[in-house]
């Protein structure tokens, strides 16, 4: 469904990012993987080659929340591959401290990985994209962007954020032939829910009317469907991808 593409997906180590990486590799797309060091990227990328040696990946590191990094970064896989067809801002983090211990040092640094680093990178790739006439960006959101969460506030705002970038560069890009569009997943089986006390994830799974987490490879799909020409007139959606979960 790829074949020829050539994709930049931000936090494409391990979890999430990861599935989408080698989801977008099987269908055909050349992948640059960035990772939060150069250390991890080459790492997931060895991973990757040792599953299927033609896989055309590689991995870079720039500091997603400085401009000029990601631009030059940009700049370089336009150079080496010709184009950049596919972005995927998906690297993230989160916190649930309540807002009675919440430092600001701390809500200003989640803002700046799901906020800023994904208006930096959609900066930088838009331009590219302009330029060759068109082009695909993809956010990863969550399901808490539609309903909030009951601790650690920063992180669900990050993700309102995320769903606002996504809905007004769909409208502002739209001339330029850039589909924008985000996915917001439920809770999902990657490190960054590995952490959750039992108590807290049990009544959670109870009340998915599907009975279970996602896995990984539910929300690569969908970032599948919207890179590819089947969405080719989809554009400002935030894709619940959750099993219907509602809190
Ligand atoms: P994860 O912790 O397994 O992976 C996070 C990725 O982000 C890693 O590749 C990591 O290298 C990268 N990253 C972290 N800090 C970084 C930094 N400072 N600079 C560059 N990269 C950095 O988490 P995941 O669950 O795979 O999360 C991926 C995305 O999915 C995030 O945006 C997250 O908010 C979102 N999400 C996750 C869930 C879930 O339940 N797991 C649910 C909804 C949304």
């Amino acid at each position: 469904m790829l074949k020829g593409k050539v994709a930049i997906v931000t936090g494409g180590t391990r979890g999430i990012g990861f599935a989408i990486v080698k989801k977008y590799l099987d269908n055909g797309a050349t992948v640059i993987l960035c990772g939060s060091r150069k250390e991890t990227a080459e790492e997931a990328v060895k991973k990757l080659k040792q599953e299927n040696p033609e896989y055309k990946v590689e991995g870079i590191a720039p500091k997603l929340t400085s401009p000029e990094e990601v631009r030059e970064a940009f700049e370089y896989v336009k150079k080496s591959y010709g184009k950049i067809d596919i972005l995927v801002n998906n690297a993230g983090i989160s916190a649930r401290e309540s807002l009675y211990d919440y430092k600001p040092e701390d809500f200003a640094k989640i803002m700046d990985l799901n906020v800023n680093a994904v208006f930096n990178c959609s900066q930088a790739a838009a331009v590219i994209m302009k330029e060759q006439q068109g082009g695909v960006i993809l956010n990863t959101s969550s399901m808490v962007s539609i309903y909030g969460q009951p601790s650690g506030c920063g992180y669900p705002t990050s993700k309102f954020a995320v769903n606002g970038l996504t809905k007004s560069l769909a409208r502002e890009l739209g001339k330029d032939n850039i589909r924008v569009n985000a996915v917001a997943p439920g809770i999902t089986n990657t490190d960054m829910v590995a952490n959750i006390p039992e108590e807290i994830i049990k009544p959670l799974i109870e009340a998915i009317p599907l009975k279970r987490i996602g896995e990984p490879e539910d929300v690569a799909n969908a970032f599948l469907y919207l890179a590819s020409d089947m969405a080719s007139y989809v554009t400002g959606v935030v894709l619940s991808v959750d099993g219907a979960a509602r809190s």
